[in-house]
């Protein structure tokens, strides 16, 4: 799959519910109005979807959501998915989860070929854990991902770079993920969805981090991918990996890779657009993929060349009025 641009689409990221166990106060509001069960593809259906991408060139495939892990039965899905492992026909299957639930399901992630999983983990402190998931508790997610590693998963954390939150634990946040054989990756926050919060006073560019981190540690450029957005630089002083995602300060769309699949068959082509293709009515419409595999087709030949995201006093409204969990992250 080949898009206006020359880009090669290997990369599908699949929201398999918009519900989670956290409330992350940059994420969603409070009180979220989450789709009727009834509106959810089966896991059936998701599987044939995720297996018809897989068939047209995908070779990376990232459950995500809402959490993953809440979905009932979601391990039927990681489970019926892993053959492609086994065939050889798709790389890399992986999640990226709150970790809430790791603890249940790490042995068997394991056991169906997921090798790496990012985990969401904003602070190492339980109190501010609490006020950012608004829900989360701190205990249980690293009991999570102490149970990945145990299972020989490796564990990215993943933080979202927030003002006045985070901003000044970011290097023990790093200290501690090198530490304990994990990489972490910043990101920047992504004006998703209303939330109930003001974007700006929770925006913290990466580039001012950076910079920052530099006083006190070597960051050397690092050429590697892993076929997702982020940069990743060597932390000369710790040993360890650090990612940075910039879809604000500096997008890679140039390079993007990716399509986003909900968990109703709507597939968007870009992160940060409204356009979207109705997979799911394709997907109904034969038991054969001959509709659907048209229909992503056309899907990809309207991927746009990028999103312009921009937080600033005058731009107060989401760019794009979906949660991140409707998209997945
Ligand atoms: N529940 C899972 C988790 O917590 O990782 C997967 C879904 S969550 C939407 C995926 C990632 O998106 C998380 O790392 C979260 O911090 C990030 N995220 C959510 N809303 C965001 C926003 N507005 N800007 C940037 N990152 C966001």
């Amino acid at each position: 799959m080949v898009d206006p641009f020359g880009r090669a689409v290997t990369y599908l990221r699949v929201s398999v519910t918009d519900r989670c166990d956290f409330r992350c106060t940059y994420c969603m509001s409070e009180n979220m109005n989450f789709l009727p069960k009834k509106d959810l593809l089966t896991l059936e259906e998701l599987d044939r979807l995720c297996s018809a991408f897989v068939a047209k060139g995908v070779k990376k495939l990232r459950l995500t959501g809402g959490e993953p892990l809440v979905r009932k039965n979601i391990m039927f899905l990681v489970r019926g998915l892993s053959r492609h492992l086994e065939s050889g026909a798709l790389e890399e299957l992986t999640l990226t989860t709150n970790g809430s639930q790791l603890s249940r399901f790490a042995t068997e992630l394991a056991e169906c070929g997921v090798r790496r999983i990012n985990v969401s983990l904003d602070t190492l402190d339980p109190e501010k854990f609490r006020t950012i998931t608004r829900w989360g508790e701190f205990d249980k997610v690293m009991e999570g991902v102490r149970a990945a590693q145990a299972a020989g998963i490796r564990v990215k954390l993943n933080a979202v770079a927030l003002k006045d939150f985070n901003e000044q634990e970011i290097p023990e946040l790093m200290r501690y993920a090198h530490a304990n054989d994990m990489d972490l990756t910043l990101i920047e926050t992504m004006p998703m969805g209303e939330t109930g919060e003001d974007r700006t006073d929770q925006y913290l560019p990466l580039s001012l981090v950076r910079q920052r981190l530099e006083e006190n540690f070597t960051l050397t450029d690092l050429p590697l991918s892993t076929g997702g957005p982020a940069r990743y630089v060597r932390v000369e002083e710790t040993g360890g990996k650090l990612g940075l995602i910039t879809p604000m300060t500096h997008n890679f769309c140039e390079s993007c890779n990716r399509v986003r699949l909900t968990c109703t068959g709507t597939l968007y082509m870009c992160l940060g657009q409204d356009d979207a293709a109705d997979l799911r009515t394709a997907l109904r419409a034969s038991p054969d993929d001959a509709f659907l595999s048209a229909a992503i087709d056309e899907a990809i030949g309207r991927k746009p060349k990028g999103h312009d995201f921009i937080i600033d006093r005058d731009h107060r409204r989401p760019a794009v009025a979906r949660h991140m969990s409707v998209t997945g992250g």
